[in-house]
């Protein structure tokens, strides 16, 4: 079935292979990195086999765990493990069929219109199966990527509860202003000639007006966790009323250090309460609040491939200060046109930029110990073409939003698969190419 945009990418196998006979370097793909992580140890989020956690090739263990992923590439063995393990085919991967179309989601029918006038039809991997347990009344962890349609994938569900539930309130928190808003006007447009209102309460605007609005007791609070609290705070927000919160990008509100907000305001909330969660991502501290603030969640993961058929990804073997000249010469290539370089830490970040510097590359650097405005500076003249390599560290880079890259390369090896799979998706965007190569010693 042809459903546009929300089709699964085929995997593509071409170039598998190709480099096999290379001694120095090799493709690098998911499945390589499978054998290094850490075995799923008891389902504690009591989910069900997400959609595209196929068997085989992609098919890792259910991120819902505690654990994490073991460090891979501690020895020269287990390296030699991985490189040398190309696949000799892989499964085209067949299109997402929705078991769903909204028509059939028992959505009463103003809502129904709405969703019709909006041109929705056909409900994306998400939200075809979140919408059927959220109607239920579960906790949900919906994990999938951005753009794959998640806002709708809450907001239907709650906007027929509370047509349902008029008494009902719902809190939807957000990591950045702009997110509150999107959520806020898609909502508008669900939600229009319903007879009910949702209010944006954000940071970095005046707190009076949102105090006024909360007076009016809107039905949906959306809003980032820093004013969230504030307004508790001044007792301009009581959430006795509220059985529902969604926390969506919970991955990033936590890279954004809101967890402590987070927790204070779920804190607040009564425990009897529906819980919806979203992300990307799957990390230990994710899971923690997973554990702590959800009930028996349903998980459901849609993230189909762990990184894009659009990125090539090879090895080069050299260590020491090698590493320095080969990445020199690399950058004297003229397709290497923005290039991110990711080091283990801030210190080695900001080295490298300079070292790279005095060898008249255009480089700046991203990390921990530069100002968010100098780290945004830096990304600005990385987006406009003024700095052709960017170096970064893990948590700084993902922040941020980096635009399309032409090249990653690990300079230093990610400490998890996780960080390989984050570092590397920086670039392969939307339909364009990318390399992502990884220097091992
Ligand atoms: P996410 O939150 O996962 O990043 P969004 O909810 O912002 O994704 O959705 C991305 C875009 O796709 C939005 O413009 C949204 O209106 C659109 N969209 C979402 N679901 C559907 C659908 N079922 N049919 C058509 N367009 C959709
Ligand atoms: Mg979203």
């Amino acid at each position: 079935m042809q459903i546009g945009r929300w089709n699964h990418q085929g995997s593509n196998s071409s170039g598998a292979n190709k480099q096999r006979g290379r001694r120095n370097s090799d493709d690098l793909r998911p499945e390589d990195f499978a054998q290094y992580a850490i075995p799923a140890r008891g389902g504690r989020s009591g989910g069900r086999r997400g959609f595209g956690e196929r068997r085989g090739a992609f098919n890792r263990p259910r991120r819902a765990t505690r654990g994490g992923f073991r460090a891979f590439g501690e020895t020269e063995h287990e390296i030699q493990k991985f490189i040398n393990r190309a696949p000799t085919q892989v499964e085209e991967e067949a299109p997402y069929e929705p078991k769903h179309r909204f028509g059939d989601f028992p959505f009463l029918p103003k809502l129904k219109e709405n969703i019709e006038k909006k041109g929705y039809d056909l409900p994306t991997p998400i939200q075809d199966q979140t919408i059927p347990e959220i109607l239920a009344g579960r906790d949900v962890v919906g994990l999938a990527e951005t753009g794959s349609g998640k806002t709708a994938a809450f907001l239907l569900p709650l906007i027929q509860k509370v047509m349902l539930l008029p008494g009902e309130r719902v809190l939807i928190m957000a990591p950045t202003r702009e997110l509150a808003v999107q959520i806020e006007q898609e909502l508008a447009s669900f939600a229009k000639g319903l007879g009910f209102r949702g209010m944006v309460a954000v940071g970095g605007a005046n707190i009076m007006p949102q105090i006024k609005q909360l007076k009016w007791d809107p039905t949906f609070v959306i809003g980032t966790p820093g004013r969230l609290k504030d307004l508790m705070e001044r007792k301009a927000l009581d959430l006795s009323n509220f059985g529902t919160v969604v926390l969506d990008e919970a991955d990033r509100m936590l890279d954004m250090g809101f967890i402590d907000d987070m927790r204070f305001i779920l804190g607040k909330m009564r425990a009897e309460r529906h819980t919806l969660f979203f992300s990307a991502t799957m990390g230990k501290d994710i899971e923690a609040l997973i554990g702590d603030f959800l009930k028996e969640p349903v998980t459901i993961s849609v993230k189909k491939r762990e990184t894009s058929a659009n990125v090539d990804q090879d090895v080069i073997r050299i260590g020491g200060a090698d590493k320095f000249e080969k990445l020199t010469e690399l950058l004297q290539d003229r397709d290497f046109t923005r290039t991110l370089v990711f080091v283990r830490t801030k210190h080695g970040a900001e080295r490298l930029a300079k070292m790279l510097s005095r060898e008249r590359i255009f480089a700046d650097s991203i990390h921990g110990d530069k100002s968010h405005n100098a780290r945004l500076r830096a990304l600005e003249a990385f987006k406009r073409g003024k700095v052709q390599v960017l170096v970064a560290t893990d948590v700084a880079a993902r922040g941020l939003d980096i635009p399309e890259v032409s090249h990653v390369i690990n300079y230093d090896l990610p400490g998890t698969y996780e960080d390989y799979v984050h570092r590397i998706g920086r670039t392969g965007r939307a339909s364009a190419k990318g390399k992502a190569l990884t220097f091992v010693d």
